[in-house]
Formats: structure tokens, sequence, C-alpha cells
């Protein structure tokens, strides 16, 4: 079962989720694995702390022109709608920071003058923390385009029983490159303007894609009322509610799982996803 955790913004605390309850599913003896999809700032290692066995390099294609064949006829350039190749002088420019991988350049080029080849923007990390399966994935600093991090990622499909898929904040492409093909998605929100805001748009994402989804409600006691309020009209399963509480706060500063403040927490995100398991199966 593959159970994504997203939030339509930053710091609503997906990353806590997702790194709690997979430590939860692994200490009832189940086997777990939570892959770090939020490639621009990975951080679920600062709590499951995992031993890294196997690190890969994440690539992606781009062109490289020979220019003993081109004839700088310009139809790449023409092809181009990311703008990422172009006839210059004498030579063929290619910006491979901002290049799709698309092939479209090499396919329309007359003369064959165009291969592809692989280039680094990545890398992908596996390891074993807490007793959980550890993936990660991290782009490089300076890359523009992370999907394709994400992509292999989620190339390398588990064998394990739960796999749980922390997904980057928001709701544009490289979200969706999380949560495809997934069984269910949890959208972790709190209750501020903000928050109801991104939830929205949160909301609305998983089901045009057509996702079985619910919300988790982090620093639920911090707000007026509205989020569940949204809930309600919008039949929204609200699965779990989280209260502030300074001490996890604090132990989220120092890397810690919420259960290390509060033994409950183990019992409530097993609940979690004991809930999850009946709503996905057959
Ligand atoms: S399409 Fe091929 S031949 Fe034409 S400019 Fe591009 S690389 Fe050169
Ligand atoms: S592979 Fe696609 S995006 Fe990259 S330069 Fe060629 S046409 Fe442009």
């Amino acid at each position: 079962m593959k159970i994504a955790i997203a939030s339509g913004k930053g710091g609503t605390g997906k990353t806590t989720i997702a790194t709690n309850m997979a430590v939860a599913i692994a200490k009832e003896g189940r086997d777990v694995a939570y892959v770090d999809c939020d490639v621009e700032e990975p951080n679920g290692h600062i709590f499951l702390k995992p031993e890294i066995k196997e690190q890969y390099d994440a690539t992606v294609l781009v062109p490289h022109v020979d220019l003993n064949k081109c004839t700088l006829c310009g139809d790449c350039s023409a092809a181009c709608v990311f703008n990422a190749i172009a006839v210059l002088g004498k030579t063929v420019e290619v910006f491979p920071s901002i290049c799709h991988s698309c092939g479209g350049c090499s396919d329309v080029c007359p003369e064959n003058a165009i291969d592809d080849i692989p280039r680094t923007i990545g890398h992908i990390s596996r390891g074993v923390g807490m007793g959980v399966q550890f993936y990660e994935g991290r782009l490089n600093v300076g890359e523009a385009i992370s999907p394709p991090v994400t992509k292999a990622l989620r190339k390398l499909d588990t064998n394990s029983e739960v796999i749980i898929i922390d997904a980057p904040p928001g709701t544009s492409c490289p979200v969706i490159e999380a949560i495809s093909g997934t069984d269910y998605v949890i959208l972790v929100t709190e209750p501020t303007p903000f928050g109801l805001n991104d939830l929205k748009l949160a909301v609305g994402m998983v089901q045009e894609i057509g996702l079985p989804h619910g919300i988790v409600i982090n620093r639920s006691d911090i707000g007026d009322g509205k989020t569940e309020e949204f809930c309600h009209r919008q039949n929204l399963d609200i699965l779990m509610t989280i209260p502030f509480d300074r001490r996890i706060a604090e132990a989220y500063s120092r890397g810690e799982m919420m259960s290390d403040v509060n033994s409950e927490y183990e019992r409530r995100f097993w609940e979690l996803y004991s809930s999850i398991a009946e709503k996905v199966s057959p």
C-alpha cells in the first residue's frame, strides 16, 4: 500500500506525520518504507537517522550536438518550446538546466546530429533507520527541475508492504509526480487562513487526479474552526487532529520523534494507518 503525505503549504508538519507514522508501522512488525520525495529540501533523515547503504546518481538525458554533422539549420531551436537549444553564430548552444529532456530536438534534426547524453542533477540514497526502509531523493543545488529526481526515486518502487511517500509542499508538478499512483493521500494542514487557502488548493488537486484522501489537522487548537467547517462542508474525512504542544515543537527542533515526548502518539499513528488501510482495502 502506498500512502502519500502531502500539504498545500510548507511547514505544516508533513514530514513529522510521515516519519512518525512509518516508525509506528515498523514497531508493529510491518515491513515499511519511507520515501522522501521532497527532493529540494529532504529532511526525513533528521528524524529517522538512517544508515545509508547505497547511493545512486539521478540523471536526465540532454542533447549533445555533433557540429561536424550540423548544418546550423535551426530546426532544433524552433522545435524547443523551452528555449533550451539555440543556433548562435556558427555553433549550437544547449542550456542543460532548462532542458526538459523531451527529445524533441533530436527527433526533428534532419542530419541526425543530436545525441542524448546523461547529466547528473541529483542523487538517491537508500538505507535503514529506526526499523524503516529509507529512500531519499536530493536535487543538486542550483538545479531548476526536480520531477526527474522524484521520478527516478519512485521508479525504485520497493517491495515493502507499506510505502509512505513524503511529498514536497504545494500543488505543482513535483507534487503530482510524487503522489501519482498512490492508494491514498493524507493532506496535512494547520487551521490558519493561509493553511485553509492552501488546503483548498490541495484538495482540488487530489480530487482532479482522483485519489482517495483525508485530512490531518496539525496544531488543531490554534485556529478559529474554519478548517473543520470547510472539511465538514466538503465531506472530507478528518483523520486525526494534533493539538499544539510546545514539547513536540522542541522535540522536532532536536530531530526527535513525537512518541519520544508522548508515547500515546505511537498508538495514534498506528491507528491512523489502520484506518486508512481499512478504507483502501478491497
Ligand atoms: S536541427 Fe540538427 S542540423 Fe539543424 S541546427 Fe539543430 S543540430 Fe544542427
Ligand atoms: S530535449 Fe526537449 S527541452 Fe531539451 S533542448 Fe531538446 S527540445 Fe528542448
